[in-house]
């Protein structure tokens, strides 16, 4: 059976450590193993990006950004097969792979940006023949630790910028879907990563507490569940590193009476339900601010949900695939069981969809709770499946009050055509990322990316300009070259320009 290996210092390896099987979602086919390291494998790693660094630091960076420019075109040539590979193991219809593959390459494009990114800031003259400027350093050896849900995306949100900038990686994508990234790697080392630069180790807690406890990694790019991102933050800053680490979420959906009701559920199903609700800025509540407009918005969405065509993400006819693994099928299914305990009304129920001929698929259609209120564990709690919350309010304010109580920060959205409410909501609200009108306010390569409260810990967000920031250290150089032949005494005051 085909192994997923690692990729350290450009070769393919298999390494040491326990197996575990990688299962097709869609079918329940075992399609490969996955090698999952242990610690000597990652230290390998690791001896690897840091052997990689001083040359890699000292290449210029528009020589750095070559290699980009060159992975973006191999992104585009093997689009197709990382694509099925992103299907295959996470089960994700193929469109939708392409939309997140795409986004990854803006990514790159950013990074291939790097010499006008790294751009110092300088100052002549603060002092007698004196010039001080600021420049970007690389730190060292990064690391970066990816989830399941977008396998090639998340990956290419943290390695590229972080090489662009001077520095050496190890990444550790999920031991779940670890594929995509392997292949983009290797693509990496075809368009002229050196040997060392780009590691990929695959493996689980055991790799991931190497990387965070080995001094000679530098900072460590985190995403997944909020749980682990609050580990990761400690327990790397606990050993002295830069750490940001992006958690989970639960993202609101406001609907106001005025909004084209029609369009906000055609919006609301894509975000709700894409890619099986697996995503962290999925919308898995709507708020909606009259029972008029709750209503209505309940009708629309059980005719769409009706018309939702569930099955294997490889079949582009398809709208929605299976859940990741047959646990965290179990563990959504717990949700909704929970959700009616707890008085929710379940007004449309998704667990008997079947598909047939794929018996064996983790399948769960789409699901609708209305009456949904705060406390209940549907509200409080993570999903993360294809299970949209309905709530009734009587005005936006109220609506805002429960956005900000909830723990996480990450996305939130106004439907509307009111601009003095769109205004206001996107003014006060203590979200990171906020959509007017549009349902998945995802930042575009070029801004950055970055939930408040418990879906981010740490200062900086991921890619565009905060990523600069975050793989690179500012040293200021203060410079003075007196006139030859100048002799001058010895000064005790501190020195001002006053
Ligand atoms: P996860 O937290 O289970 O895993 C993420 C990574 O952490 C994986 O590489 C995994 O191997 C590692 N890991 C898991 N348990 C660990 C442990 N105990 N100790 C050390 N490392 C451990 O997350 P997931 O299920 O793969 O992904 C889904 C989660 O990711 C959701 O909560 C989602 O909201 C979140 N997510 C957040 C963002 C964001 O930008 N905020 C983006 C995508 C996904």
């Amino acid at each position: 059976m085909n192994n997923v290996a690692h990729l350290i210092e450009g070769e393919r390896v298999r390494g040491t450590g326990r197996e575990q099987e990688l299962v097709n979602p869609s079918t329940g086919e075992v399609t490969a193993t996955v090698t999952l390291a242990d610690r000597q494998t990652v230290e390998g790693a690791i001896a690897a990006a840091r052997a990689a660094f001083p040359d890699w630091r000292d290449t210029p960076p528009i020589k750095r950004a070559r290699v980009l420019f060159r992975l973006k075109d191999l992104l585009e040539e093997h689009a197709d097969e990382i694509c099925m590979l992103i299907t295959r193991e996470h089960g994700k219809v193929l469109d939708d792979a392409r939309g997140e593959l795409q986004r990854g390459i803006e990514n790159v494009e950013y990074a291939c940006g790097i010499p006008g990114l790294l751009k110092g800031e300088h100052s002549r003259n603060v002092g007698p023949a004196i010039d001080s400027w600021s420049e970007f350093q690389p730190l060292g050896v990064c690391a970066g630790i990816t989830p399941f849900n977008f396998p090639a995306m998340l990956p290419l949100w943290m390695w590229p910028m972080a090489i662009a900038c001077g520095n050496t990686f190890v990444l550790k994508p999920s031991e779940r879907d670890p594929s995509p990234a392997l292949l983009i790697a290797e693509l990496g080392h075809q368009a002229g990563v050196p040997p060392g630069v780009l590691n990929v180790v695959n493996g689980d807690g055991e790799a991931v507490n190497t990387l965070l406890a080995d001094p000679r990694i530098e900072a460590v790019s985190f995403v997944g569940s909020t749980p682990v991102a609050e580990y990761v933050y400690t327990t790397g800053t606990a050993h002295h590193k830069r750490v940001q680490a992006l958690g989970g979420a639960k993202n609101h959906a406001v609907v106001m009476p005025d909004a084209d009701l029609d369009n906000t559920a055609s919006a609301l199903m894509g975000a709700a339900y894409g890619s099986s609700g697996e995503r962290c800025m999925a919308i898995s509540v709507v708020i909606a601010v009259g029972d008029a407009t709750a209503d209505t918005l309940v009708q629309k969405l059980r005719e769409q949900i009706a018309a939702l065509r569930l099955g294997d993400g490889r079949d582009n006819t398809n709208d929605m695939g299976p859940l990741v693994t047959r646990a965290h099928l179990q563990r959504v299914r717990g949700f909704i069981e929970r959700g009616i305990e707890e008085g929710a009304e379940l007004v449309v129920d998704g667990r008997e969809r079947e598909v047939p001929g794929f018996e064996n698929g983790n399948y769960l259609g789409a699901c609708l709770f209305d009456r949904v209120r705060e406390g209940m564990s549907i509200h409080s709690e993570e999903i993360f499946g294809p299970v949209l919350c309905m709530m009734r309010v009587e005005n936006l304010q109220r609506a805002m009050d429960i956005i900000d109580a909830h723990e996480y920060g990450n996305g939130t959205c106004l439907f509307t055509r009111d601009g003095e409410a769109a205004r206001y909501f996107s003014d006060h609200i203590r979200i990171g990322m906020v959509g007017i009108n549009v349902p998945l306010p995802v930042p575009a390569a070029y801004h950055s990316f970055g939930g408040w409260k418990r879906s981010l810990f740490g200062d900086l967000g991921t890619y565009g300009p905060d990523s600069v920031r975050f793989y690179t250290r500012r040293k200021t150089v203060t410079q003075r070259w007196p006139s030859s032949g100048l002799r001058e005494g010895a000064q005790f005051s501190f020195p001002s320009h006053g």
